[in-house]
């Protein structure tokens, strides 16, 4: 039996450990669910204990070529396929047909992940389906999505749907004291919402996150010059500012303050701002402006 390191969704371990000990793997399979609650994850999981040549009861062994190769990120028989920025073209998905009618090497299957797969172009999806109709015995394609609407009905009805659910905030904490000596604070529980990849985001760059929440606290404190001065924090975390705006409007919200809450409208325009590729030092300006003047306004009406 696997799964045991990942937490939360029970009957989605039962299935496919099932599936795993009764040898009976579909071609196609599509994850459902939110975004980070572990789809990714168990779809790992899942892949190395197909591809693993140990035997059914002990799937994943860690011993054999298969699974070593898959922990180095080596199995070729193991593919994984990303949006490139913001969608996954033809491209890719003609690439990864050529590669799976490539018989097995390491392993007797192959297993393709398609990550974000609700991002594939019409033209893309179209291309994966002459596959999906007709797969390489030896292959299974796991489909990843938050939004199945997204994906055309003749992929849908070609795939087995598994629903993930949500995690909740006691199946988190609970994950945290068992596996994570880090504490992280309920202003960091309350933005997981359920979701275990933002935990160990978190966890990752947590200093980050405590530095924010020092610089908006500072907001009604200090004067704009040095609010601008001392948010270097935003200004270098491109990779991670969507979270780190995200985090910023729960931190607003838990004031209660209404000058607070006015600003989770600045902070949703620069999120906006940031995916049209607006000029990135300028938006975080602006924004940290816009929030001060709206924090500090009762200073000037006084
Ligand atoms: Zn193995």
């Amino acid at each position: 039996m696997s799964f045991n390191n990942i937490i939360g969704n029970e009957k989605v371990k039962e299935l496919l450990n099932k599936s795993i000990e009764q040898n009976n793997i579909l071609h196609s399979y599509l994850f459902l669910g939110t975004e980070g609650i572990g789809k990714s994850l168990f779809a790992h999981e899942f892949a190395k204990m197909i591809l693993c040549n140990g035997d059914e009861k002990e799937k994943p062994c860690n011993k054999c070529k298969s699974c070593i190769e898959f922990e180095n990120g080596n199995n070729p028989d193991f593919m994984q396929i990303e949006n490139e920025e913001t969608a996954i073209k033809i491209e890719q998905i003609r690439y990864m047909n050529k590669k799976i009618s490539e018989k097995p090497i390491t392993s007797t299957r192959k297993v393709y992940i398609i990550n974000n797969s609700d991002t594939m172009t019409k033209d893309a999806q179209n291309s994966l389906l002459k596959t999906l109709e007709e797969p390489p015995q030896y292959a299974t394609i796991i489909l990843i999505a938050s939004n199945e609407n997204k994906l055309l009905n003749t992929i849908r009805s070609r795939a087995i749907k598994v629903n993930f659910e949500q995690i909740s905030e006691q199946e988190i904490l609970k994950y945290i004291k068992q596996n994570i000596t880090e504490d992280i604070n309920e202003n960091m529980i309350s933005f997981c919402n359920g979701s275990l990849g933002k935990v160990l985001r978190i966890i990752e760059d947590k200093q980050s996150y405590l530095e924010l929440e020092d610089l908006i606290n500072k907001i009604s404190t200090n004067d704009l010059v040095y609010i601008l001065n001392n948010s270097e924090i935003l200004y270098k975390s491109k990779e991670i500012i969507n979270d780190l705006l995200d985090y910023i409007n729960i931190l607003l919200l838990k004031t209660q303050k209404i000058e607070n809450i006015n600003c989770i409208q600045y902070v949703e325009n620069a999120k906006k701002r940031l995916t049209s590729n607006s000029n990135y030092d300028m938006t975080i300006d602006e924004l940290l402006i816009k929030m001060w003047e709206e924090i500090n306004e009762k200073y000037n009406r006084g």
